[in-house]
């Protein structure tokens, strides 16, 4: 993506020029955090309150309910116009402070079906009911951080309404973890039956250290997609294999020759990942059985490697299938989410910010993250926007760890456990320090 120095957004008729990085003020964006550390002195342990309760009773995708209720009241006592049930369970929150351009934060809303065992006195017991079966839930990929820091900002912008104008478009989404609720949202009208975001923002907490910021332009996160394949054959004797059409040698066929979408047809500069994880086929060793079924996962960072291999793969698929006289494969290669693509103007706008207000904590990423985000559903429906990290570990836990040679734990590890004032204190401040940036004035 090209960067843009100056960048029009329009707005109401209006337009801002975004501008180029030597606006930000340091002394601007030094006076600034410390008014919005100022009202966190004041509001943080109602903040801890809120994020305890959630990470205490967590809710999966689709089922945030009670979790978007309590979010809905924490709005509405600030002044926004809160409509609930967007997309399901979402929430959308608008608060207008006079001409300028609209500007969306979004935190997701669910938890993850996995017991989580951290041992912390606020851990999550929860019990829900995930594919019909009864599952422990918790909030291990830390969207309830992102969830307090989100009504955190909007606290400290609230806060500050006199020294900025637009509109602010909070929006609590559902279910990030299927990758559903961003699309669900879109397709109930987010951005008709609302105003149409002219800038948006998001942050997600991760492993790195408590304190810190983290950023870059363009591709942050990575396309995933599920690969599901069953390949039929025809059953017979182990000894007659002549009256057999054998699905377990078109399924090692395939998982061999699908390889070469990833090194024949894509630029092998550019990054792309197929795994077929399991092979499920036969009970015996001496008959031919009739399906084969594969399951695996695709990567990619760029959307057009990502459109080749999923060519490539039924194509690939089919004609394994057509070289043993065996009827077409089924082939599903179920969408998960599209890679997060940063606006280079937003961020080239944003860092300086973050560089002012965080320094040394201010990162700018040099690779993008190899998870995957359903945000990027927002972008491509015309938002341009920062995706950006935060850190949520204890510096000397991250040091401990590295001098024994032991990995952290990640996001959706059972043992995933942020700590929670450092994290959602400077989640407020980098949203809060972002939003300013931008609205105007
Ligand atoms: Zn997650
Ligand atoms: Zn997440």
């Amino acid at each position: 993506m090209p960067i843009r120095a100056l960048r029009p957004v329009l707005f109401a008729g209006a337009a801002v020029l975004l501008a180029c990085a030597s606006s930000a003020q340091a002394g601007d964006v030094a006076r600034q955090r410390a008014e919005i550390d100022a009202g966190l002195d004041r509001g943080y342990a109602h903040l801890d309150a809120l994020y305890k309760d959630i990470h205490q009773h967590p809710e999966l995708g689709f089922q945030e309910t009670e979790t978007a209720a309590k979010l809905a009241k924490e709005m509405r006592a600030l002044g926004f116009q809160v409509t609930e049930h967007v997309g399901k369970t979402g929430i959308v929150a608008i608060y207008k402070n006079g001409p300028g351009p609209t500007v969306m934060v979004r935190t997701e809303l669910d938890a993850l079906p996995m017991e989580e065992k951290t041992g912390l006195p606020y851990a999550s017991h929860a019990v829900t009911t995930w594919n019909g079966r009864p599952s422990p839930v918790a909030h291990s990929c830390g969207h309830d951080i992102h969830m307090a820091a989100w009504v955190g900002a909007a606290q400290a912008l609230v806060a500050m309404k006199s020294q900025w104008r637009g509109t602010l478009m909070f929006i609590g989404q559902p279910s990030e973890e299927t990758v559903g609720g961003a699309k669900a949202m879109i397709a109930d009208g987010l951005f008709t039956r609302f105003p149409k975001p002219d800038i948006g923002f998001a942050q997600h907490v991760s492993n790195l250290a408590a304190g810190s910021v983290a950023y870059m332009p363009g591709v942050e996160s990575s396309n995933s997609n599920e690969l599901n394949i069953t390949f039929h054959g025809r059953g017979s004797h182990g000894s007659r294999p002549q009256e057999s059409i054998d699905p377990v040698m078109e399924a090692a066929r395939f998982v061999v020759d699908v390889q070469s979408v990833i090194s024949r047809e894509k630029d092998p500069a550019a990054f792309g990942v197929i795994t077929v994880g399991a092979i499920q086929s036969g009970s015996a060793g001496n008959i031919i059985p009739d399906t084969a079924v594969l399951h695996g996962t695709i990567r990619t960072y760029d959307n057009a490697v990502r459109d080749k291999m999923l060519a490539g793969i039924p194509r690939t698929a089919k004609a394994v299938a057509d070289m043993a006289g065996a009827p077409a494969p089924d082939v599903d290669l179920a969408e998960g989410g599209k890679a997060v693509v940063n606006d280079a103007a937003i961020t080239a706008r944003t860092a300086p910010v973050f560089k002012a207000a965080f320094g040394d904590h201010a990162i700018a990423m040099t690779a993008p993250n190899s998870a995957s985000e359903d945000y990027s559903e927002f972008i491509i429906a015309g938002v341009p926007s920062l995706f950006f990290a935060l850190g949520g570990y204890d510096p000397k836990v991250i040091a401990e760890a590295r001098a024994k040679g032991q990995p952290l734990p990640t996001n959706h590890s059972p043992y995933f456990a942020p700590l929670p004032e450092p994290t959602i204190r400077t989640g407020v401040e980098a949203m809060t320090l972002a939003v300013l940036n931008v609205v105007g004035s």
